[in-house]
């Protein structure tokens, strides 16, 4: 059935794209399900001919919605290693139009273990209302999400003039080794007013979200030396505490008694408009029963606005080398997660002078810095594509849509920001909270997959016809 498109000179009509989206919904299922079949990991030990397979079914797509200029491409990493194929497809926007990035990543998570799925983790099988498969979520559905909008665009308003950019990454799941060697090397190609990720997660099924925040990062390794060499614990223990009980004290003072971190000078919010619900945190986490959780304030803020600090690596020696006697050094490595807005570099910073600064009896204790990664913010009330975004999502969902943060990064996220500095980014997802993304049976839900589409096929039309309305 041929639909009336809709005029570019009037409103975007709602119920034309949402039928659009409807009677083309059977092909979009199909799209993602054959995509899902092919076990596109980018990692080392997998078979990499997969990945060139997916992008070139990713290219395919791409070309079957009115792209004309398609590229399967590759950067090095820093390493000078050739990185893992992307596919960059382009529509150039008429004169006085926007251009429009979609990003979405065709590499998938390794399926672990095979006996933990209920069913073959590349034979994606429907069951209820949820499509399960490894990569059925993350980020397969992402990659399909922007061609079928694409598809809806073209067959709502032909002639839309909007600049289309597609770029699907072949490694995000192997850690984006050369997404910044890729983006400068197509600065050009990828230039956008608006940046589209589809790489996260809706707050609940029938709650869409747009993701405002991401915390930022810093990781580093403290040692502490206290002896020149071991000695014998009945000799020597007593006037000697060595230096496994001094990293006991090193890391108890990064907490204080309720759990907050305790480290001087580190951002802290309470912005967060939703909130997680106790139970279900402990039954999604598994925190043994009656466990206390740590901190103040709401889970979300804890989770999302607030600075989390681990102890993730212990050098010392094992129980079963264990002798009697003083161990004279110890390594650590701390990971810390910042606040939104929270310089990490500072953050990093304030760390180390809480380490060196500690009384731990004149033993020699450094700290080194090995990780930082920047934290993502957007005001949405303020930022005019983030208001239409959630008009977009109001309008596909008939519910009002909440701003998540994620307690994670995306560190990519700030190559975009640094390279496009007043480029629009809208980081949206075709997930839900049950999706288990990179666990066993991980799944989509398939209405909410379909209500998805029709936002972003809303936010194509509404550029197309108003831009941001700037
Ligand atoms: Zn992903």
């Amino acid at each position: 059935m041929a639909l009336n498109p809709v005029n570019p000179d009037t409103t975007v009509d709602i119920d034309a794209i949402r039928q659009i989206v409807s009677q083309n919904f059977p092909e979009s299922l199909d799209q993602l399900i054959a995509l899902a079949r092919i076990p596109s990991v980018a990692w080392e030990s997998f078979d990499a001919s997969k990945v060139q397979e997916s992008a070139e079914a990713v290219a395919a797509l791409a070309k079957s919605v009115g792209f004309d200029d398609v590229r399967i491409a590759t950067a090095p990493t820093d390493e000078g290693k050739q990185g893992y194929p992307a596919v960059l497809a382009r529509k150039p926007a008429a004169e006085g139009k926007p251009t429009i990035l979609l990003y979405a990543h065709h590499d998938v998570q390794p399926p672990g273990d095979r006996a933990l799925w209920d069913s073959e983790p590349f034979e994606p099988e429907l069951r209820g209302d949820r499509l399960f498969g490894r990569g059925a979520a993350d980020d397969k559905a992402g990659v399909i999400a922007h061609i079928s909008a694409v598809r809806a665009l073209e067959v709502a308003m032909p002639g839309h003039g909007l600049g289309i950019s597609l770029f699907i990454e072949g490694e995000e799941e192997a850690g984006s080794p050369s997404f910044r060697n890729f983006l400068e090397e197509n600065r050009a190609d990828l230039a956008a007013d608006v940046i589209v990720v589809a790489d996260s997660a809706n707050w609940a099924v029938g709650t869409p979200a747009l993701t405002t925040s991401l915390r930022g990062m810093v990781a580093g390794e403290f040692e502490i030396r206290v002896l020149e060499h071991a000695v014998h614990s009945g000799m020597f223990g007593g006037p000697v505490l060595d230096a496994p009980l001094l990293a006991a004290r090193l890391v108890a003072s990064l907490h204080d008694d309720d759990g907050n971190v305790a480290i001087k000078g580190l951002l802290s919010k309470e912005e967060a408009d939703v909130d997680y619900d106790d139970a279900q945190f402990r039954s999604d986490s598994s925190v043994v029963s009656g466990y206390q959780l740590a901190g103040t304030g709401k889970l979300t803020d804890r989770l999302w606005n607030k600075p989390a600090i681990s102890l993730i690596g212990l050098d010392m020696v094992s129980v079963a080398e264990s002798a009697n006697a003083l161990i004279p050094s110890i390594r650590g490595k701390l990971s810390m997660r910042l606040a939104p807005g929270q310089d990490a570099a500072a953050a990093g910073a304030a760390l180390k002078k809480h380490i060196e600064s500690l009384d731990l009896r004149g033993a020699h204790v450094s700290f080194k810095l090995t990780e930082e990664g920047s934290s993502y913010f957007q005001d949405a009330e303020n930022d005019a594509a983030a208001r239409l975004m959630n008009d977009c999502l109001r309008d596909a969902w008939g519910t009002e849509p909440v701003n998540t943060g994620i307690g994670g990064s995306i560190p990519f996220i700030a190559d975009l920001k640094e390279l496009y500095p007043s480029a629009h980014i809208l980081i949206t997802g075709v997930e839900d909270p049950d999706s288990r993304a990179h666990s066993a049976n991980e799944s989509l839900h398939v209405p909410e997959f379909e209500k998805a589409i029709v936002a972003e096929s809303l936010l194509l039309a509404r550029l197309a016809n108003n831009g941001l309305g700037e």
